[in-house]
């Protein structure tokens, strides 16, 4: 999945479900129980590791574990999922018979965010748990507003396609994983023609029109889940497509070139003839040579569409960076 389309839907829910660790089995119906009448949803199970397993097999946004238990105690338990990578973060409220300064210390500084003195007192539970969905609900709606920016960040606004700082962060880890894994990778720079004689005959606005139609169009042909698109310049688009070889990446280009110039674009100000030319680099079959860098592949695919323009506009030319270099044209 894109990182554009991957915002977490985690959030903690009204009543969310808690995670009741209790050895003692008795103690466990009756805080299932009263919990369950505060509104709570209740997972309870009788030690630290079986709540351990529980945790890494969904998200549980709470925790309410009793220190003294078999096999994993509380305190091993909160160490142990401050350590886990998790969908959203944990609340965990420690019960504990130990009222000394030194344990409730201990259990703080291993991860519980409260603690409660055995025996339990309802009400007072029930208060430090809806203390603990404020918390929550905070720490939720941080996380959403650092993903929005994330999203902001990396997103070119009028086109909805990923930004040139995105391109220059992700293109180099691109090339590393296809290298590593030995796949070939291939870029296309894309130029709309005549770009100002659109602004100039249908206006500015119709002109971003046409950009947007542009990326989506451009969008129609490449794989959702690996190729992307960003906006190089004002009217420059880079198509990123890893594990494609030269063959297939002017097979795309072509398409796109071929949609753009058949069909005229629908604007606001009447409908726009639209060409594009296409610049291709393309790694060998075998992947990117070990010297190569991203710097390099660019340079090569816009000198390839440099030499479009110079031979007429509307065309694909590309070339392939393997030890003997090719230049195809394809117009
Ligand atoms: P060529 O075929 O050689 O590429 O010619 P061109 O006119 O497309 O290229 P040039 O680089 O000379 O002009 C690009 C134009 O794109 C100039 C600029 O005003 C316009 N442009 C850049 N960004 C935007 C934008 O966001 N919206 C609009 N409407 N126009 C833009
Ligand atoms: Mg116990
Ligand atoms: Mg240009
Ligand atoms: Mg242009």
């Amino acid at each position: 999945m894109s990182e554009l389309e991957s915002v977490s839907s985690i959030t903690v829910e009204s009543s969310p479900t808690i995670l009741l660790a209790e050895d003692d089995p008795v103690t466990r119906m009756l805080m299932t129980r009263f919990l369950k009448k505060a509104g709570y949803e209740v997972d309870a199970v009788a030690n630290g590791s079986e709540a351990l397993d529980r945790m890494t097999r969904r998200y549980y946004p709470m925790l309410v574990t009793d220190w003294e238990m078999p096999e994993m105690d509380g305190v091993s338990l909160c160490k142990a999922i401050r350590n886990l990578q998790l969908d959203g973060y944990v609340y965990a409220l420690l019960l504990t018979a130990r009222d000394s300064k030194e344990n409730i210390i201990a259990g703080l500084e291993a991860g519980a965010d409260d603690y409660l003195v055995k025996p339990v007192h309802e009400a007072e539970l029930i208060a430090r748990l809806n203390a603990g969905r404020r918390i929550l609900n905070l720490e939720q709606s941080l996380r959403a507003a650092n993903q929005r920016n994330r999203i902001l960040s990396i997103t070119d606004a009028l086109t909805g396609t990923y930004n040139r700082r995105y391109l220059m962060e992700q293109l180099p880890r691109e090339l590393e994983r296809c290298r590593r894994y030995g796949y070939p990778l291939s870029v296309l720079m894309c130029d709309i023609d005549h770009f100002k004689r659109i602004n100039d005959n249908h206006g500015h606005v119709a002109g971003d029109e046409v950009l947007q139609q542009f990326a989506s169009r451009a969008q129609k042909f490449i794989r959702t889940n690996s190729d992307w698109i960003a906006r190089y310049g004002g009217e420059e688009f880079l198509v990123v497509l890893p594990e494609t070889g030269h063959e297939g990446a002017v097979a795309v280009a072509e398409k796109i070139r071929g949609l753009t110039a058949s069909t005229p674009f629908a604007t606001r100000a009447g409908e726009a003839e639209v060409t594009a030319s296409f610049g291709v680099a393309s790694t060998g079959p075998a992947g990117p040579d070990i010297a190569l860098k991203v710097d390099t592949l660019i340079r090569t695919a816009d000198e390839c569409l440099y030499r479009s323009k110079l031979e007429g506009r509307d065309r694909t030319i590309g070339m392939e960076m393997a030890v003997t270099q090719s230049i195809l044209a394809h117009a």
